[in-house]
């Protein structure tokens, strides 16, 4: 009898650390959506990036052929700028996001990072130089220590405690009674939407890429989160190219520029004032959101 419990159990755990990945390379895969369907040219190059300048040029791109998505995508991101992309749901934000991790390749136009075409260079390369910080953070069963820790593997203890300070994170750690050596995920402490967030900013704090793409969380947040989001945002944002998909309007107030999307095209562009003035399309979802916030 023991000796048909035993495996049972066992093969419970297995069955549940299983689940539990599965479900981790689901959120994992949320903004990039399906697992990369191009490869590298024989003998491409790494990417070499000197400053981080993003361009789309004329992008036009489909997931299936008879259907286009994105219908001449033009935008460039200068290094240490912030462009935002705002638009209705299925506008293509994402999308573009899949194309700058070059998940998919353009079917016409072209993206590139320092003038290097992303078909022309390594996909490691490239993945190495761009940060996400998705929707919904990836926990793993584990310490909030590991968790941090993840984004470098030879981070130091004082690397990981920086990385912390600077998401807005050490306090709360620092206020729990296991601190760095809390237990998180689904056997552990649950985080809030905005905590987790702020794991995923130290991570990419952490690693230390010169893009970041950041997939904002859509969850409404209470005015000292999302305080406490912008400040670590903030930290994240400096000296490094962001291109954000935006959900909430005060992260896009403080971007240098504004990418108003609809149906697959950029239909208005520039700073938050700008378009204000302009009484267009973001002029009316701004007094919308502003709205409902009230
Ligand atoms: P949201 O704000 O809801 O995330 P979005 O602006 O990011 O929307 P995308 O996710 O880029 O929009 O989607 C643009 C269009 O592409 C949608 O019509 C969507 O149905 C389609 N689409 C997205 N991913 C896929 C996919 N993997 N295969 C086929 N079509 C897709």
């Amino acid at each position: 009898m023991i000796q048909i419990t035993i495996p049972l159990n066992m093969l419970g755990m297995v069955y549940r650390e299983i689940r539990q990945s599965l479900i981790d390379m689901a959120e994992m895969f949320a903004l990039l959506d399906q697992p990369p369907e191009v490869s590298d040219r024989p003998g491409a190059p790494p990417l070499r990036v000197r400053d981080g300048h993003v361009r789309f040029e004329s992008v036009e791109f489909g997931y299936d052929p008879v259907r286009p998505i994105l219908k001449g995508i033009s935008f460039e991101v200068p290094p240490g700028h912030t462009v935002a992309l705002v638009g209705a749901s299925g506008a293509g934000k994402s999308t573009i996001g899949r194309l700058l991790f070059r998940f998919y390749d353009v079917s016409a136009g072209s993206v590139s990072i320092d003038g290097q075409d992303l078909r022309d260079v390594t996909q490691a390369s490239l993945h190495d130089a761009i940060g996400i910080v998705p929707q919904d953070t990836v926990l793993f069963n584990d310490t909030l220590y590991y968790n941090i820790a993840y984004g470098r593997e030879d981070a130091t203890r004082a690397d990981v405690e920086d990385a912390a300070r600077a998401a807005r994170l050490h306090d709360f750690i620092a206020s729990l009674p296991d601190g760095y050596d809390t237990q998180v995920g689904e056997r552990g402490l649950k985080l809030s939407g905005g905590e987790k967030q702020r794991v995923g900013i130290a991570r990419t704090l952490l690693k230390n890429p010169p893009i970041v793409l950041l997939d904002e969380a859509t969850s409404a947040l209470d005015t000292q989160t999302e305080r406490d989001i912008q400040d670590s945002l903030r930290a994240m944002s400096a000296g490094r190219t962001v291109i954000t998909i935006a959900h909430r309007l005060s992260t896009v107030v403080d971007a240098d520029t504004i990418l108003v999307m609809e149906d697959g095209r950029v239909i208005e562009r520039g700073s938050h004032d700008a378009l204000l003035a302009r009484d267009g399309q973001y002029a009316r979802l701004w007094t919308r959101q502003a709205r409902e916030a009230a």
